[in-house]
């Protein structure tokens, strides 16, 4: 990976020592030509004929975010972020009294919001599966807890408030075998390194552009398998779900593009495209080696420092890094870290309640760097924790 070229093509770079992609990732030139592009096209023909005009990139980004998950074009649909995406998934399935939706202790705060609204409603049960040793979802007690009133397992692959990756495919193993619906929450992972719903075997997928794949804001999507298809009911219809055939009747739309809606912002389309081409040329192994090992280096720096120290659970953990300085609030770890141009964000407690009633370790300062960052920005970024550190124990 030539890191010198990639970061010549990242305007950000040149501006920050970038380590929220977790957050958001920086936008490459050409993604963001792309897209600016495509909003001077809009303004001097108009939006209609501008997306006429594009119609063969704007059906690419589809085959594109395909390949990248391992699926075919006809089971994805686009949406504006991640979390409509998991909703018109989630809320497309039935749930009746005595149900169980299984999760775990890592499940994203609006997944779990969700599915605490859709019990309440329909009687369903929400049952938290226990992490093992490593900290991770324990694969041996999601087998055991899963009987006949399972009716959707729904797990985060990577947390947003912590390195941890859970191990999806032992998870999908379970799931197959029992015929219970998976819902894997990827919006981590994707982008960061390999995700292939065949090799993890889960029904849904769901994810941001904006994160580790480096697309645009307001941009997410879903697959769905072709078999779990006939079995989600889209919440909403509207004309780009269904076709109305008869003054009373309507056929849904084949594949996964009736969960999606009419309109969208295709300037965003078109970027996602160009940024999920981009991750497809470097490779995901590449790019999830070297952010792999990037988070490791800074993990490794940090606890190196006395007075600091990292809450990353899990066997197998990622490019995000969760710490905490002694004695420094974690939002002052942040503006501080701001003051020297470096970018950060703190875990909300409440963003991850489960984690927070069992561990009580939030706020904790979030690093995610990627393929881009250098050993040299990590090192910037241990600095100025060591001199917070050094500051905040004058005991
Ligand atoms: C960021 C995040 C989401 C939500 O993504 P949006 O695009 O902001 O809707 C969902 N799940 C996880 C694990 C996340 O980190």
């Amino acid at each position: 990976m030539d890191v010198t070229a990639l970061r010549r093509e990242t305007p950000g770079c040149a501006h920050r020592v970038h380590l929220n992609n977790a957050g958001a990732g920086l936008l490459s030139r050409r993604t963001l030509e792309t897209m600016t592009a495509h909003l001077e096209l809009e303004a001097r023909i108009g939006g209609y004929e501008a997306a006429t005009e594009r119609t063969r990139d704007i059906e690419e980004t589809y085959a594109l975010v395909a390949e990248l998950v391992g699926g075919k074009a006809r089971d994805v649909a686009l949406f504006d972020n991640a979390t409509h995406a998991w909703q018109a998934a989630f809320y497309s399935l039935a749930f009746g009294p005595g149900d169980r939706i299984l999760t775990g202790r890592s499940e994203y705060g609006s997944n779990v919001l969700a599915y605490l609204q859709v019990a309440q409603r329909t009687g369903a049960e929400v049952v938290v599966v226990p992490d093992d040793e490593h900290g991770q979802l324990d694969v041996t007690a999601l087998a055991n807890l899963i009987d006949e009133r399972t009716k959707l397992v729904g797990v985060s692959h990577v947390p947003t408030g912590g390195g941890l990756v859970n191990p999806a495919a032992g998870i999908g193993r379970v799931t197959r075998s029992a015929g219970v619906p998976f819902l894997l929450d990827a919006t981590q992972s994707v982008g960061q390194f390999p995700v292939d719903v065949h090799a993890i075997g889960c029904d849904m997928l769901t994810a941001t552009g904006r994160k580790f794949l480096r697309g645009p804001r307001g941009t997410g999507f879903l697959w769905v398998g072709p078999r779990m298809l006939d079995r989600l009911e889209p919440h909403v219809n509207e004309t780009a779900a269904s076709v109305w055939d008869g003054k009373r009747g309507f056929t849904w739309r084949e594949g996964a593009r009736r969960f999606g809606t009419w309109e969208m912002g295709y300037a965003g389309v078109l970027g996602l495209g160009s940024a999920v081409r981009q991750a497809l040329d470097l490779g995901l192994d590449a790019i999830g080696e070297r952010a792999t090992a990037l988070g490791a280096a800074l993990r490794e720096r940090i606890d190196a420092v006395p007075g600091a120290r990292t809450y990353d659970l899990g066997r197998e953990r990622c490019a995000i890094v969760t710490a905490k300085v002694d004695g420094v609030a974690a939002a002052d770890v942040k503006a501080e870290l701001t003051r020297h141009g470096i970018n950060v964000t703190v875990t909300p407690p409440e963003q991850s309640l489960f984690d927070t009633e069992d561990r009580g370790v939030h706020p904790l300062v979030r690093l995610s760097p990627h393929y881009y960052n250098t050993e040299d920005e990590l090192d910037r970024a241990v600095d100025v924790l060591t001199g917070l550190a050094r500051r905040g124990q004058p005991r």
